[in-house]
Protein backbone atom coordinates (compact mmCIF):
# COMPACT_ATOMS: atom_id res chain seq x y z
CA UNK A 1 0.00 0.00 0.00
CA UNK A 2 1.37 3.69 -0.89
CA UNK A 3 1.00 6.47 1.64
CA UNK A 4 -0.83 9.82 0.14
CA UNK A 5 -3.08 12.48 1.21
CA UNK A 6 -6.68 11.56 0.42
CA UNK A 7 -8.61 13.49 -1.97
CA UNK A 8 -12.11 12.73 -1.08
CA UNK A 9 -13.56 11.91 2.40
CA UNK A 10 -13.60 7.97 3.16
CA UNK A 11 -14.11 5.11 5.37
CA UNK A 12 -11.11 3.25 6.64
CA UNK A 13 -11.47 -0.66 5.93
CA UNK A 14 -9.06 -1.86 8.89
CA UNK A 15 -11.64 -0.07 11.71
CA UNK A 16 -14.94 1.94 9.51
CA UNK A 17 -13.76 5.21 10.77
CA UNK A 18 -14.44 7.85 8.55
CA UNK A 19 -12.24 10.30 7.61
CA UNK A 20 -11.89 14.03 6.07
CA UNK A 21 -10.26 14.77 2.90
CA UNK A 22 -6.09 16.25 3.12
CA UNK A 23 -5.90 12.81 5.73
CA UNK A 24 -2.86 11.23 5.00
CA UNK A 25 -4.23 7.19 4.25
CA UNK A 26 -2.40 4.08 2.70
CA UNK A 27 -4.01 3.36 -0.07
CA UNK A 28 -4.13 0.07 -2.92
CA UNK A 29 -6.04 -2.27 -4.63
CA UNK A 30 -9.05 0.33 -4.29
CA UNK A 31 -8.55 -0.11 -0.53
CA UNK A 32 -7.93 2.45 2.29
CA UNK A 33 -7.08 2.69 5.64
CA UNK A 34 -5.39 5.61 7.98
CA UNK A 35 -1.62 4.87 9.00
CA UNK A 36 -2.38 4.92 12.81
CA UNK A 37 -4.73 3.16 15.13
CA UNK A 38 -4.65 6.88 16.94
CA UNK A 39 -5.85 8.58 13.49
CA UNK A 40 -8.40 5.91 13.54
CA UNK A 41 -9.37 6.54 17.24
CA UNK A 42 -8.91 10.62 16.73
CA UNK A 43 -11.20 10.16 13.35
CA UNK A 44 -13.92 8.78 15.12
CA UNK A 45 -13.70 11.13 17.70
CA UNK A 46 -13.68 13.96 15.32
CA UNK A 47 -17.12 12.29 13.75
CA UNK A 48 -19.06 11.75 17.26
CA UNK A 49 -17.85 15.62 17.67
CA UNK A 50 -19.98 16.95 14.63
CA UNK A 51 -22.91 14.80 15.40
CA UNK A 52 -23.01 16.22 18.60
CA UNK A 53 -23.20 19.36 17.16
CA UNK A 54 -26.17 18.45 14.68
CA UNK A 55 -27.81 16.78 17.31
CA UNK A 56 -27.66 19.84 19.57
CA UNK A 57 -28.63 22.52 16.91
CA UNK A 58 -31.86 20.74 15.94
CA UNK A 59 -32.43 20.23 19.55
CA UNK A 60 -32.03 23.99 19.52
CA UNK A 61 -34.38 23.95 16.53
CA UNK A 62 -37.20 21.82 17.87
CA UNK A 63 -40.87 23.01 18.56
CA UNK A 64 -43.83 21.65 20.91
CA UNK A 65 -46.79 21.29 18.20
CA UNK A 66 -49.67 19.89 20.85
CA UNK A 67 -50.47 17.05 22.16
CA UNK A 68 -52.99 16.10 19.55
CA UNK A 69 -49.55 14.65 17.73
CA UNK A 70 -50.43 11.88 20.53
CA UNK A 71 -53.22 10.79 18.24
CA UNK A 72 -51.83 10.34 15.31
CA UNK A 73 -49.35 8.34 16.66
CA UNK A 74 -51.88 6.31 17.78
CA UNK A 75 -53.92 6.02 14.45
CA UNK A 76 -50.71 5.25 12.83
CA UNK A 77 -49.76 2.40 15.56
CA UNK A 78 -53.09 1.29 14.86
CA UNK A 79 -53.80 1.14 11.33
CA UNK A 80 -49.55 -0.98 11.53
CA UNK A 81 -51.77 -3.56 12.76
CA UNK A 82 -53.72 -4.18 9.21
CA UNK A 83 -51.48 -2.19 6.97
CA UNK A 84 -47.55 -2.92 6.25
CA UNK A 85 -46.73 0.39 6.03
CA UNK A 86 -49.60 3.08 6.84
CA UNK A 87 -48.89 6.43 6.07
CA UNK A 88 -51.31 9.64 6.25
CA UNK A 89 -50.82 12.52 3.58
CA UNK A 90 -52.57 15.40 4.39
CA UNK A 91 -53.13 18.05 1.16
CA UNK A 92 -53.97 21.77 2.46
CA UNK A 93 -53.55 24.21 -0.47
CA UNK A 94 -51.20 22.78 -2.71
CA UNK A 95 -48.87 21.10 -0.06
CA UNK A 96 -48.65 17.71 0.60
CA UNK A 97 -47.13 15.89 3.46
CA UNK A 98 -46.97 11.93 4.15
CA UNK A 99 -46.34 11.26 8.23
CA UNK A 100 -45.38 7.75 8.58
CA UNK A 101 -43.50 5.90 11.84
CA UNK A 102 -39.89 5.75 11.61
CA UNK A 103 -38.98 1.86 11.40
CA UNK A 104 -36.47 0.14 13.34
CA UNK A 105 -33.66 0.75 10.89
CA UNK A 106 -34.09 4.20 10.42
CA UNK A 107 -31.84 7.39 11.95
CA UNK A 108 -34.33 7.87 15.06
CA UNK A 109 -36.66 4.81 15.18
CA UNK A 110 -40.40 5.30 16.48
CA UNK A 111 -40.43 9.18 15.32
CA UNK A 112 -43.50 9.98 12.80
CA UNK A 113 -40.94 11.42 9.98
CA UNK A 114 -42.43 14.39 7.93
CA UNK A 115 -41.54 14.43 4.24
CA UNK A 116 -43.52 14.90 0.48
CA UNK A 117 -45.79 12.23 -0.23
CA UNK A 118 -42.95 10.56 -3.24
CA UNK A 119 -39.86 9.21 -2.05
CA UNK A 120 -36.85 10.97 -2.03
CA UNK A 121 -38.47 14.41 -2.89
CA UNK A 122 -37.89 16.18 0.40
CA UNK A 123 -37.61 15.46 3.71
CA UNK A 124 -38.95 18.02 6.50
CA UNK A 125 -38.43 16.43 10.16
CA UNK A 126 -39.33 14.38 12.88
CA UNK A 127 -41.96 14.41 15.84
CA UNK A 128 -41.66 12.49 18.79
CA UNK A 129 -44.55 11.60 21.03
CA UNK A 130 -45.82 14.79 22.74
CA UNK A 131 -45.55 16.57 19.53
CA UNK A 132 -42.19 18.00 19.98
CA UNK A 133 -41.85 18.66 15.88
CA UNK A 134 -37.61 18.58 15.19
CA UNK A 135 -37.44 20.74 11.51
CA UNK A 136 -35.22 19.85 8.59
CA UNK A 137 -32.34 22.40 8.20
CA UNK A 138 -33.36 24.54 4.83
CA UNK A 139 -36.68 25.64 3.01
CA UNK A 140 -39.84 23.97 4.17
CA UNK A 141 -42.95 23.55 2.12
CA UNK A 142 -45.45 27.09 2.53
CA UNK A 143 -48.45 25.59 4.65
CA UNK A 144 -46.35 22.95 6.43
CA UNK A 145 -46.32 25.15 9.89
CA UNK A 146 -50.54 25.10 9.29
CA UNK A 147 -50.70 21.49 8.84
CA UNK A 148 -48.53 20.08 11.75
CA UNK A 149 -49.58 22.91 14.09
CA UNK A 150 -53.49 21.87 13.17
CA UNK A 151 -52.82 17.80 13.99
CA UNK A 152 -51.38 19.03 17.08
CA UNK A 153 -54.31 21.01 18.11
CA UNK A 154 -57.45 18.86 16.74
CA UNK A 155 -55.38 15.32 16.41
CA UNK A 156 -57.93 13.03 14.58
CA UNK A 157 -60.60 15.53 14.56
CA UNK A 158 -57.90 17.92 12.93
CA UNK A 159 -56.97 14.97 10.37
CA UNK A 160 -60.55 14.63 9.49
CA UNK A 161 -61.09 18.06 8.81
CA UNK A 162 -58.16 18.42 6.32
CA UNK A 163 -60.24 15.35 4.42
CA UNK A 164 -63.70 17.18 4.34
CA UNK A 165 -62.69 20.69 3.33
CA UNK A 166 -60.03 19.65 0.62
CA UNK A 167 -62.18 16.68 -0.59
CA UNK A 168 -59.18 14.17 -0.35
CA UNK A 169 -59.13 11.14 2.09
CA UNK A 170 -56.83 12.25 4.51
CA UNK A 171 -55.03 8.37 4.43
CA UNK A 172 -54.96 7.81 1.00
CA UNK A 173 -55.13 11.22 -0.85
CA UNK A 174 -57.59 9.74 -3.21
CA UNK A 175 -60.45 11.98 -4.08
CA UNK A 176 -63.75 11.66 -2.23
CA UNK A 177 -66.85 11.08 -4.43
CA UNK A 178 -69.79 9.86 -2.57
CA UNK A 179 -71.45 12.10 -0.05
CA UNK A 180 -70.49 9.84 3.21
CA UNK A 181 -66.96 10.04 2.18
CA UNK A 182 -66.68 13.74 2.17
CA UNK A 183 -69.00 14.15 5.37
CA UNK A 184 -66.03 12.27 7.45
CA UNK A 185 -63.13 13.15 5.02
CA UNK A 186 -61.70 9.71 4.31
CA UNK A 187 -62.87 6.75 2.80
CA UNK A 188 -64.73 3.42 3.54
CA UNK A 189 -61.79 1.82 2.59
CA UNK A 190 -59.34 3.78 5.22
CA UNK A 191 -61.86 4.11 7.50
CA UNK A 192 -62.15 0.35 8.37
CA UNK A 193 -57.97 0.32 8.09
CA UNK A 194 -57.82 3.28 10.53
CA UNK A 195 -60.17 2.07 12.90
CA UNK A 196 -62.37 5.44 12.15
CA UNK A 197 -66.30 5.60 11.83
CA UNK A 198 -67.93 5.64 8.29
CA UNK A 199 -71.72 5.59 6.99
CA UNK A 200 -73.66 5.43 9.48
CA UNK A 201 -71.42 4.36 12.20
CA UNK A 202 -70.72 8.05 11.53
CA UNK A 203 -73.54 10.07 11.75
ZN1 LIG B 1 -9.57 3.48 10.89
ZN1 LIG C 1 -58.35 6.70 1.66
Amino acid sequence: MKKLKAKYPGKCLKCGCRFLAGTTILWGHGNCELVTTEECEAAKALAAEVAEALAAEAAANAKPLGNGWNEVFEALEQAGQKLKWPKIIVEWKGTEIKLSIAGPKSKVPGVINVAAPKYGHGFYGRIAKGGLFTPMPGALPEHLGFILGGLGAGGKEALAEFGKTTGHCVFCNTGLEDEKSLKVGYGPVCAKNWGMPWGKKAA
